[in-house]
């Protein structure tokens, strides 16, 4: 293989010394302008799961207010070399996707219907992204702050199943040798907890993978085996928990200490994929919790900052951002006069000291006013008035109503009541349709530009690796009905245990 100039430099470290800007890139700076026909060497695809256009704009705010200074994303948009698209994201079966069929749109090239991965509503199995690239000599990594089985990392590796299939698409990782695990999950692995009884955990070690528990075990983990880390039972902590807990910082490592690790294992690789999840936005989203969801939009973008000084000492590295569909639609209100309030409400945001789950397990089902009032002040500064506490105490016990039929969960009225300290407003919690951002930097960007489809990606990343394969499709449900038939064997599907 012929060694470009551009690829000598970034081996030597030359380059890297000439345009590492980092922690924050400097206008202009030159990690790697997208040359039209390039192939990369390596595709790193970094998800912020329900990240909505307001979520992105309310964590650049935020960040400014932390850390004085900007998201890298929007630094990445501003630069020429990197090339941003809209993306349609729509499921089979709906406008609004979850984050199965949406990952398994990039994963396999074929809408799907919601609560699937990567299965067409006939029960044809569909041949995930991982699996190809795996042939193809690539090595593959997943890496995520929600349990490793969860939705968006088995769009790329994991085939026929339901998206609960938590115990199967543990089995279809060790199947398919996936080379990086990174997240949590460990409830699947643990033959105490699994349907099946099966010690998962001794078979991925006979398999030849290093299995770790902790930050310190990644440390140091063998670079010469595959690696299966999984740090909690079930997800990560809400990074703004994460961080007020130092047993728990200690224990469990960050996205950007994941995604590091995983690099510095792949930096000798030929070729390699590797997908990053920063999941737990789309949980916080759906909580209507600001905070929370603000701030691992910043420790996302965290784990963004390791990819571009990865990129920018390799730079036949194609290095993809978006989210796999919006959530709850977060935004900044205008209010007072002149909307001269705003920004002051909106730096409340930095008072929050922990995610609403645990803020509402203080809570229980309280009902005296004044105890909901001292929980609600210790917790996020915010002075409730009375009324207010009065008024949100019925639905702490699941007895309120609201207007909006969706919106009356405890968690979601305590967004509602938060928008009066943080000025942010809320949709509803749950998905929406929007079409959504993504940015492309490196060999191969110039694909991703303008308005593309989700299944797009898929067939632009198996161009990319030279591989030739197509996923059968079928017709969009709501297009054509969906018909009896459809709905009946969608059903049936649902309702099935598990096709493998
Ligand atoms: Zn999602």
């Amino acid at each position: 293989m012929t060694i470009t100039r551009r690829r000598f430099l970034g081996r030597s470290g030359l380059l890297a010394a000439s345009s590492v800007a980092l922690p924050h890139l400097a206008r202009g700076a030159d990690a790697t302008p997208a040359r039209d026909g390039q192939q990369p060497r390596h595709i790193i695809h970094l998800v912020a799961d329900g990240m909505s256009v307001g979520t992105l704009t309310c964590a650049d705010h935020l960040s400014h207010l932390l850390r004085q200074r900007g998201l890298t994303w929007w630094e990445l948009c501003r630069r020429p070399g990197t090339h941003t698209a809209w993306m349609n994201m729509r499921s089979l079966n709906s406008l609004v996707t979850d984050s199965s069929a949406a990952s398994s749109s990039w994963g396999s090239g074929s809408r799907i219907v919601n609560g699937t991965v990567n299965i067409l509503p006939d029960g044809r199995a569909l041949k995930p992204l991982y699996e190809l690239f795996g042939q193809a000599g690539w090595k593959r990594a997943l890496v995520t702050t929600t349990e490793i089985t969860h939705a968006t990392p088995a769009g790329f590796a994991a085939s026929g199943l339901k998206r609960e299939a938590a115990d199967f698409i543990a089995v279809q990782y060790l199947e398919r040798g996936i080379e990086i695990l990174l997240g949590g999950g460990q409830t699947f692995f643990d033959p105490a907890k699994r349907k099946d009884k099966r010690d998962l955990l001794a078979d991925y070690r006979a398999a030849g993978y290093a299995v770790m528990n902790d930050a310190a075990a990644l440390k140091s983990a063998p670079a010469d085996k595959r690696w299966l880390g999984i740090f909690t039972p079930s997800h990560l902590p809400y990074t703004i928990d994460h961080v007020a807990d130092p047993k728990a910082l200690a224990a469990v490592p960050t996205l950007a200490a994941m995604t590091r690790r995983a690099l510095e294992k792949l930096e000798r690789e030929e070729h390699f994929i590797m997908q990053v999840e920063g999941g737990r936005v789309d949980h916080a989203c759906h909580n209507n919790d600001a905070a929370a969801a603000l701030r691992d939009q910043i420790a996302f973008d965290e784990a963004i900052d390791v990819c571009v000084e990865f990129q920018q000492r390799h730079p036949d590295t194609l290095l993809v951002m978006t989210t796999d569909h919006g959530n709850a639609n977060p935004g900044l209100n205008g209010t007072g006069a002149n909307y001269g309030n705003s920004s002051p409400l909106f730096a409340n945001v930095k008072q929050v000291k922990s995610s609403f789950p645990e803020i509402l397990k203080q809570l229980g089902k309280k009902e005296n006013p004044a105890e909901i009032q001292a929980i609600i002040r210790d917790a996020t500064g915010y002075d409730v008035p009375a009324e207010k506490a009065a008024a949100f105490a019925p639905f702490l016990a699941k007895k309120g109503r609201a207007l909006y039929d969706i919106m009356s969960s405890p968690v979601i009225q305590l967004g509602q009541l938060l928008g009066n300290q943080l000025g942010i407003g809320w949709t509803s919690g749950s998905h929406t349709a929007d079409y959504v951002p993504l940015a492309a930097v490196g060999p191969g960007a110039e694909r991703f530009q303008g308005f593309i489809q989700n299944t797009d990606v898929f067939h632009h990343y198996l161009a990319l690796a030279k591989i030739d394969f197509r996923n059968p499709e079928v017709p969009l449900l709501a297009e054509c009905g969906p018909s009896a038939e459809d709905v009946e064997v969608a059903e049936a599907y649902w309702n099935a245990e598990a096709v493998v």
